[in-house]
């Protein structure tokens, strides 16, 4: 098969223990008044932003800081948050925690610069943005190296995705310390996510040599490291494989692409925003594999991924090894704690409907992306089978 694809990136990647120290250096060569975009408590309980803070002034960076940022962000937070950037003329936004506050960094460092809603970006290409670091406490949606950004609008429940090229952060720090905090279920959820874009960028319609090799990696390091980071908390090897896990799979799907697990779970979490993204993931990956397994493609390469997750080949066919990549996820799922429906999950199961409309209208790139075509009805029927 001959091929033909696109492949840029263009953040540079600060990763190490204790590379939280470098901050000031860097944030320096950006800026000296600068926004620090981030969530409610887990930095502030964790020192960690008091210590950015800290590293911040020494450099001679002067900072300030938005932490209003909910898990699943929502329009008004972003706005509200741009409003203080342009109102304090900050010339840098710093990322801090996991994808809420750095998908929300990228969405302020655009809006920072206009007068207008974040919500208007979906139709309109903004001119350019501020620059931005991102600095990452989870390990699960690869934001911290990739343009996009996920809002939700709470009048409507509708959580797109969007990005253009000039959101995407100048440099990304990866100090695995930060993320020994995270709490086994944040461990779980974002551990999950890690391993869905690995395997829907390395399945669409998208994928590419290049992403696949990302792909392939982070399969590799989730093998070795996701039970070991979920079960020990502080094994700083196990995190930092993790870390270099969401790294390359938010490289991969950057260039790669979602599909229909994604699809889905935005208006899952967009309507219900207590549901952590990787938990709706969680609940879609089985049923969503099995309606794609039939996919000649997708069975060959989901059993490439079987033989990453040590499964041997031996006399089986491809398609054994395809359902053999099934029981290994089930096996994940339940050893994280993640064997969840969207029932358990408190979805109402009146909304289903709406929800499979909005995976069109709000994340049809992803549905398009999919190996296998998808239309509202199956979508539903996909829905209401993740729901028992
Ligand atoms: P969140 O950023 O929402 O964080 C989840 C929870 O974990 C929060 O309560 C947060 O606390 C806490 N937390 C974060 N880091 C730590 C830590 N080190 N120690 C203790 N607690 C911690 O989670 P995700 O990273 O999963 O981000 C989810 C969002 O990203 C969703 O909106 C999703 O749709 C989006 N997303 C973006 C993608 C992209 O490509 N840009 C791809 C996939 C998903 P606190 O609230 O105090 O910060
Ligand atoms: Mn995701």
């Amino acid at each position: 098969m001959s091929f033909s694809f696109n492949f840029f990136n263009p953040v540079r990647i600060n990763f190490g223990t204790d590379s939280l120290q470098e901050a000031g250096k860097i944030a320096r060569k950006y800026g000296t008044n600068a926004l620090i975009v981030t969530g409610k408590s887990s930095m502030q309980k964790f020192g960690v932003l008091d210590k950015l803070t800290c590293i911040l002034q020494k450099s001679g960076v002067n900072s300030i800081v938005f932490s209003d940022i909910t898990p699943n962000p929502t329009v008004g937070e972003i706005d509200m948050a741009a409003k203080v950037a342009r109102t304090n003329h900050v010339d840098l936004i710093i990322g801090l925690g996991g994808g809420s506050p750095l998908d929300s960094s990228k969405a302020v460092a655009v809006a920072a610069k206009d007068n207008i809603s974040v919500w208007d970006y979906l139709k309109r290409e903004p001119k350019s943005a501020l620059p931005v670091i991102t600095i990452v406490s989870t390990s699960g949606t690869g934001s911290e190296v990739n343009r996009f950004s996920v809002m939700t609008n709470t009048k409507t429940g509708e959580k797109p995705g969007f990005g253009y090229e000039c959101m995407y952060p100048k440099e990304s720090i990866i100090d695995p310390v930060i993320m020994q905090s995270m709490p086994k279920y944040v461990t779980a959820t974002t551990g999950f996510d890690v391993f869905v874009h690995s395997l829907e960028a390395y399945t669409g319609s998208l994928s590419n040599p290049i992403a696949d090799s990302y792909c392939e990696k982070a399969f590799t390091l989730l093998k070795e490291s996701l039970v070991t980071a979920y079960n020990e908390p502080e094994n700083i090897k196990a995190r930092s494989d993790m870390a270099a896990a969401s790294a390359l799979a938010g490289l991969a799907i950057d260039s790669a692409g979602v599909g229909i697990i994604h699809a889905l779970e935005h208006p899952v979490s967009g309507n219900f925003p207590n549901i952590a993204h990787g938990a709706g993931l969680a609940a879609l990956t089985v049923e969503s594999m099995k309606l794609n397994i039939n996919n000649k493609t997708t069975k060959e390469k989901y059993a490439r991924v079987a033989h990453i997750f040590g499964k041997i080949k031996g006399n089986k066919t491809e398609e054994d090894m395809a359902y053999e990549l099934l029981e290994t996820v089930k096996k994940i799922l339940t050893v994280l704690n993640l064997n969840v429906s969207l029932k358990d999950l408190k979805v109402n199961e009146a909304q289903l409907e709406k929800i499979a409309k909005e995976a069109f209208t709000t994340m049809n790139f992803a549905v398009l992306n999919n190996p296998v075509q998808i239309d509202e009805n199956n979508a539903l029927k996909l829905l209401k089978d993740s729901f028992k």
